[in-house]
């Protein structure tokens, strides 16, 4: 069985999607954390698994031996690391054939605080000696993009990343094929890709495209990172977040968010997606 974990988030759901275009259903499962989300799954012959990261208990049985798993990493920062460590230990007990966890691009050379949980996941399944495949993703376009609206009601794309700043983007979806790929293929055991978009842009060069589109122009929010991290303290964002935030962007002067392999477009036999189209859908929707 392939099990994917988070398959009810958007990264997870596009993972499961695409996995239903390559192998029956019968061959797939999802572990979650409510099984109300999943019911669309389960109605196409998903196996719908129940399992919380936070409680260990309910991982036991979430894997079977020879499954082959996606470790989605948790959304909620700062309390990923035992979260992440409950899902190796359940699926080392369970003696899966294929550890698969979404990363940061990077790895350990990535050394700013969102990474840090990261980090030590990996190190806790390369300990653990399961067969892995680290899937080091880089920024989602959509990072950007989802925030559109909201930039234009509030003066514009808040940054505290330097002039001429780039970032190697790709659409969420280019990183769930990429998941697919790699737990639908027979690529070799014990694997880093380093995954991000083919075309590192700027801020300068995202701001014209979107003002651009709608026709407008979408502005620039440059700030200093003190004042970036006041701002989003005072727009109520809970603590690590705003550090956490300010950080992104810090590593993004520092060009660790423009690193390009070409790994993710070689997986997916295809270039990534241009933001141009992510930019184009986000506006549709606005
Ligand atoms: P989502 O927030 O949409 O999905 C997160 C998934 O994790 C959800 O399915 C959620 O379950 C599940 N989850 C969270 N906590 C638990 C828990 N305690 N037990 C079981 N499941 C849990 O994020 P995305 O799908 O967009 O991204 C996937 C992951 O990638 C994120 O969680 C985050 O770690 C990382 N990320 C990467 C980004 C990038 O640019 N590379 C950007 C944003 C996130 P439920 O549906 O029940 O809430």
């Amino acid at each position: 069985m392939i099990v994917v974990t988070g398959a009810t988030g958007k990264l997870g759901t596009l993972v499961v999607e695409g996995l239903l275009d390559r192998v029956p259903a019968e061959e797939i499962a999802v572990l979650v954390r409510d099984p109300r989300k999943a019911a669309r799954f389960g109605e196409q012959g998903v196996q719908v698994r129940v399992g919380d990261y936070d409680d260990p208990g309910s991982l036991t049985g979430a894997f079977g031996e020879g499954d082959k798993v996606l470790l989605v990493s948790g959304s909620e920062v700062g309390q990923r690391i035992p979260q992440h460590k409950a899902v190796v230990d359940a699926a080392k007990g369970a003696g899966v054939a294929l550890l698969a966890y979404t990363s940061i691009l990077g790895g350990p050379a990535a050394d700013f605080e969102l990474a840090r949980e990261h980090q030590v996941t990996e190190r806790y399944i390369l300990d653990s000696g399961l067969p892995y495949v680290l899937l080091r993703n880089g920024w989602y376009h959509e990072n950007y993009t989802d925030g559109i609206g909201q930039a234009l009601a509030t003066g514009g794309l808040l940054t505290s990343a330097a002039e001429g700043a780039r970032v190697a983007s790709a659409s969420r979806a280019d990183f769930a094929a990429a998941a697919v790929a790699v737990l639908v293929g027979e690529g070799p055991e014990n694997a880093e890709y380093e995954l991000s978009g083919d075309v590192a842009w700027s801020f300068e060069e995202y701001a014209a495209e979107v003002s651009r589109v709608l026709g407008k122009e979408f502005p620039l929010n440059r700030v200093t990172p003190e004042v970036h991290r006041g701002i989003l303290e005072g727009a109520g964002l809970p603590d690590p977040l705003p550090a956490v935030f300010v950080g992104v962007d810090e590593a993004v002067s520092r060009g660790l968010l423009a690193v390009r392999t070409g790994d993710l477009s070689r997986l997916i036999g295809r270039p990534t997606t241009p933001i141009a189209e992510s930019i184009a859908l986000a506006v549709k929707h606005l």
